[in-house]
């Protein structure tokens, strides 16, 4: 009845295979951090799953990871005794890629030639356990679901196919087994048999784990006396969370950054917070360096993770961040909630709302100083978040003013450097009352349009918006510092003082009267598309323009409306 099975990895599966087995990602040591870091979320899950249900039979007397080496063999081994698969979960969830942003991984990975290129597109997805066959040719995964009876084992060459099949005994939890590639080829620099190399990794990559990482290892003897071997834990477990900042190195902030958000890249970065007083807890968050390619899916992961007194609740846990800082990563120790708490109930939580308010407020501050000292990584955040923080200024009142604080956008004063507002507003003419902003699909978009013009001719400069939030925000907010924001495309456009324009009425009467003809036969003509032919004084090169009136929708939202189907 156990007989083996052969399956083959859904097509997504077996490309991203394909390439980690083929890949030149430098830094191969990493696969075991993935381990580890399964196993660790293995752990994470049962202690929770018994504290939720109390007929779970499980064992959790001494929860740990232990690594296992085998010179002779070429195998390294990394063994859990935490929640463990069933054979259905082996195959959905080793067998398949159900993260979101696979389907666009995989384009970007077709249509990129470079291989390094491609080697960063790996790192920015992050394989997971997939990483194994960096560096080994054949992988077997043990694994006995906690409480169940029976246990599954599963290996693979991750060529394509993996064979599959029931076991008799099994200890609870996961045992991954890999049998390495050859040590001494030129992409596999470490012996990861070898146990100052596993010992350095863990030490590097996984010292914060909660869980002890342990391994057997090997003492020589005194003179005369035989060898001994001793169980070594190897990490030192700190919650990083809960210590002082300043005993914090970067590094070991890297490092976590990368257990929690499954990220490869170092964190752009770090905010480390604590509450006292009524309602206790630590925040470790974290900015990413670069947007995750599901960003703009509605089924992209947000959310943080939430521990109580160090026990990990719940993944991405979306109570404790708004939607327009959903690429915020890391984790909120609460320490006066239920270790039940469900997240309908976080949802309308109290101290969490409240905790969420400082946590919005201390990331907002955090950009606001990266912008105000550290001008190229706040060039890189707003650059890769801008347009979903922007989605902030829609509804999240209470931070408003520091939004359009931490804003920047293009504009036309200068082609290479985008403006905050308060650069415009210091820039503005005398007697210049509103704030210009034109929207477009695109800066090469806007910057033809004629609308530009007369703008141009008086040297006003003009925000050029071309996110799809910004009509909406824009339109949302109304003023900056007591100043209109206004399109260049809708309404009576003045842009002269009083002088110029009691020169420029005369002018225009004589205009009228020499081209009412004209005006009259063209508003016959197209009687059927315009309101209202008028003469214009916002042009200076272009014949005409097609200009809304105040209250009309721009161009672009009524292309997004007609689109949408209204
Ligand atoms: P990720 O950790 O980002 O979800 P991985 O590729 O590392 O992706 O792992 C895929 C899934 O396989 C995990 O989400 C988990 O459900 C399951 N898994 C992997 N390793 C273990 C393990 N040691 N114990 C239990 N489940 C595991
Ligand atoms: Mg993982």
């Amino acid at each position: 009845s156990n007989q083996a099975e052969t399956l083959e990895f859904q097509a997504e599966a077996r490309q991203l295979l394909q390439l980690v087995v083929h890949s030149i990602y430098s830094n191969k040591d990493v696969f075991l951090r993935e381990l580890i870091s399964n196993a660790s979320d293995a752990l994470d899950k049962l202690r929770l799953a018994t504290l939720v249900d109390k007929d779970l039979v499980a064992d959790t007397d001494d929860l740990h990871v232990v690594l296992e080496v085998d010179r002779d063999a070429r195998t390294l081994t990394v063994r859990d005794n935490g929640i463990g698969m069933t054979r259905d979960e082996v195959v959905q969830l080793i067998g398949t890629i159900a993260k979101s942003g696979t389907a666009e991984l995989l384009r970007q990975l077709r249509e990129s030639a470079d291989a390094h290129a491609k080697q960063d597109l790996i790192g920015q997805f992050g394989v997971g356990f997939y990483a194994a066959f960096m560096v080994a040719d054949r992988v077997t995964l043990v694994t006995r679901k906690a409480g169940e009876t029976g246990g599954t084992r599963w290996e693979s060459t991750g060529e394509g196919t993996y064979s599959i099949e029931a076991v008799d005994e099994a200890p609870q939890g996961t045992a991954v087994t890999l049998h390495l590639k050859p040590a001494d080829t030129e992409d596999n620099l470490h012996d990861y048999t070898a146990e100052w190399t596993v010992r350095e990794i863990v030490k590097r990559y996984s010292d914060f784990i909660a869980w002890p990482i342990r391994m057997t290892v090997e003492r020589p003897g005194a003179e005369g006396e035989p060898a001994t071997s001793e169980v070594q834990t190897l990490n030192s477990m700190k919650a990083l969370w809960a210590r002082p900042r300043d005993e914090v190195d970067a590094a070991e902030y890297n490092e976590f950054y990368k257990h929690v958000s499954h990220d490869w890249a170092d964190p752009l970065e770090v905010v480390h917070m604590k509450g006292e007083g009524t309602f206790e807890y630590e925040a470790l968050l974290f900015l990413p360096s670069h947007a995750p390619l599901d960003l703009f899916s509605p089924q992209g992961r947000r959310g943080v993770q939430l521990y109580v007194k160090r026990v990990f609740i719940m993944d991405d846990c979306e109570a404790l961040v708004p939607t327009y800082l959903r690429f915020v990563k890391g984790v909120v120790d609460a320490h006066d909630l239920s270790l039940n708490i469900s997240r309908e109930i976080l949802q309308q939580d109290r101290q969490i709302q409240i905790v969420r308010r400082r946590l919005v407020k201390k990331v907002l501050a955090t950009v606001k100083d990266l912008k105000a000292n550290h001008a190229e990584r706040y060039r890189t955040f707003w650059t890769e978040f801008g347009a979903v923080v922007k989605e902030g200024l829609i509804d999240d009142t209470d931070n408003r003013d520091t939004l359009l604080d931490i804003l920047s956008v293009a504009s036309t004063n200068d082609p290479a450097e985008p403006t905050d507002l308060a650069g415009y507003v210091a820039r503005m003419k005398d007697g210049q009352s509103d704030i210009w902003y034109a929207t477009g699909e695109s800066r090469a978009a806007i910057e033809n349009s004629p609308h530009l013009e007369a703008f141009r001719a008086k040297g006003h400069e003009v925000l050029l918006l071309t996110d799809q939030v910004d009509e909406v925000w824009v339109e949302r907010v109304g003023t900056y510092d007591g100043r209109p924001l206004r399109s260049i495309a809708k309404g009576e456009i003045d842009l002269d003082t009083d002088e110029e324009k009691q020169q420029a009425e005369a002018e225009r009467e004589q205009q009228r009267q020499e081209f009412a003809g004209l005006l009259d036969w063209l508003g016959t003509t197209l009687t059927d598309s315009v309101r209202e032919v008028r003469l214009s004084s916002r042009l200076t090169t272009s014949p005409a323009c097609v200009v809304g009136d105040a209250h009309d929708l721009t161009p672009t939202l009524e292309k997004m409306y007609r689109a949408m189907g209204h």
